[in-house]
């Protein structure tokens, strides 16, 4: 029985297949540049034998139906799936569930309709979120299609944390409000967090800090979200690759009435020209440092103001749950840049996180624990696998 999970982008199509007793990966890979005259498929799986085999497709695909019918094809002539009758259920990422969708869910016609009536809220993901479905259903007729939302984990938030204190008819009647993201991530670590402290999830107290090209924190009360940094779109929150996170909304109307900037200007501005890449030039934490070694001084300044919102976060999740049990880092950035990890950490001695700098300076890119033992709040770090949780919530939702 297997699971095939399916991350459907603008001009890429992300998936990975499972043998869903024992969540081996099967095979992995991407179709790329969908639509251009480079599109490729790159396929990784395991001989029969238990070898590693790799296939890079130079492959003319113009579509997202082309995509998913290629790498069907090639799953089947690489053998890593005989047949669709193997396919136990398809998994799909979805960006966007709005109010409607709490959980993995089951997909029919009123789901694509509901997924269809929340495209305003994420214009750029969900029409490719749901052409991914749209041809997986055609594809593979009878086998389960199950949606798993980013916005789903952040749906227990209070009202509190949830609404805009701006008039409630923009709530009620335009769904103006706080959604959060990366919530597969989020549900994900907080569960690998749970089985490190070794109780229930419903029984912790979390921060989980997925620290990507996208960033977000999320505090977990009782294993539930019960705030997260993310908004309405993903461009609230913390400082990332080229996002600037949070901002006074007065700037917009700065920037309008004394620059001229009109909603596109302002959109290319605050989505792809800020964040890390603004402050100093590149977006890849990896290359900051490294300006940073060099003295640059825009670099230690971007990687300052990236910590210091980082901080802030961690201060005010901390008073908004009263007991925290772990903090967790997660994405490329929170599992790999032990100096981020420290500088995030340092000095929180009075709320009970207390770093253990060897153990943080030698755990990259694995879980491990990176707080001191007689810290009162454990520290973890978790590598992320949004495709697991999706399989594993895709399965769950079809037993
Ligand atoms: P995405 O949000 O695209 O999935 P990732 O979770 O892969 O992003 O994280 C990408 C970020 O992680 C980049 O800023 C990259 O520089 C950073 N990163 C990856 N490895 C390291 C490392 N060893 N040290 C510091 N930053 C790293």
């Amino acid at each position: 029985m297997k699971i095939l999970v399916l991350n459907s982008g603008s001009s890429s199509i992300k998936f990975r297949l499972f043998q869903a007793e024992d969540w081996c990966v099967v095979a992995s890979g991407a179709v790329t540049r969908i639509g251009e005259p480079s599109a490729s498929l790159e396929l990784s799986w395991t001989d029969a034998d238990g070898t590693e085999a790799q296939r890079d497709d130079a492959a003319g695909i113009a579509s997202h139906h082309d995509g998913i019918q290629r790498i069907v094809a090639t799953l089947q002539d690489t053998g890593a799936l005989g047949g669709l009758e193997e396919l136990r259920a398809v998994g799909h990422r979805v960006v966007h569930g709005g109010e409607a969708f709490h959980a993995p869910t089951l997909v029919d016609d009123d789901v694509i309709a509901s997924i269809r009536q929340v495209i305003p809220l994420a214009p750029l993901h969900n029409p490719a979120n749901l052409d991914g479905i749209l041809v997986a259903r055609e594809l593979f007729p009878g086998v389960p299609q199950v949606a798993v939302f980013d916005t789903a984990f952040h749906q227990t938030m209070p009202r509190t944390a949830y609404r805009y204190a701006i008039p409630g008819y923009l709530y009620r009647e335009h769904h103006v409000r706080r959604y959060g993201f990366h919530g597969t991530s989020h549900a994900y670590v907080a569960k690998q967090a749970a089985d490190m402290l070794g109780r229930p999830l419903s029984q912790c107290n979390l921060i989980t800090l997925h620290l990507g090209n996208g960033a977000s924190a999320t505090a977990i009360r009782d294993g539930a979200s019960v705030d997260t940094s993310m908004g309405m779109t993903p461009l609230e929150g913390l400082v990332m690759g080229s996002r600037c996170g949070d901002i006074d909304p007065a700037v917009h109307f700065y920037l309008c009435r004394h620059l001229g900037f009109d909603n596109d200007t302002l959109d290319d501005l605050l989505n792809r020209q800020s964040g890390l890449l603004g402050l100093c030039g590149v977006n890849d934490m990896r290359e900051v440092h490294r300006l940073t070694e060099e003295g640059n001084e825009d670099a230690e300044l971007a990687v300052g103001i990236t910590c210091h919102r980082l901080k802030k976060y961690i201060g005010a999740y901390a008073a908004l749950l009263g007991r925290v049990d772990a903090l967790v880092f997660t994405g490329g950035i929170g599992e790999n840049d032990t100096e981020m990890r420290a500088c995030a950490c340092g000095d929180l001695e009075s709320l009970g996180i207390e770093l253990d700098g060897p153990a943080n300076a030698g755990l990259i890119g694995r879980a491990g624990v990176v707080s001191k033992a007689d810290s009162r709040v454990s520290v973890f770090v978790v590598p992320t696998d949004e495709e697991l949780e999706i399989g594993r919530q895709a399965l769950a939702a079809v037993l």
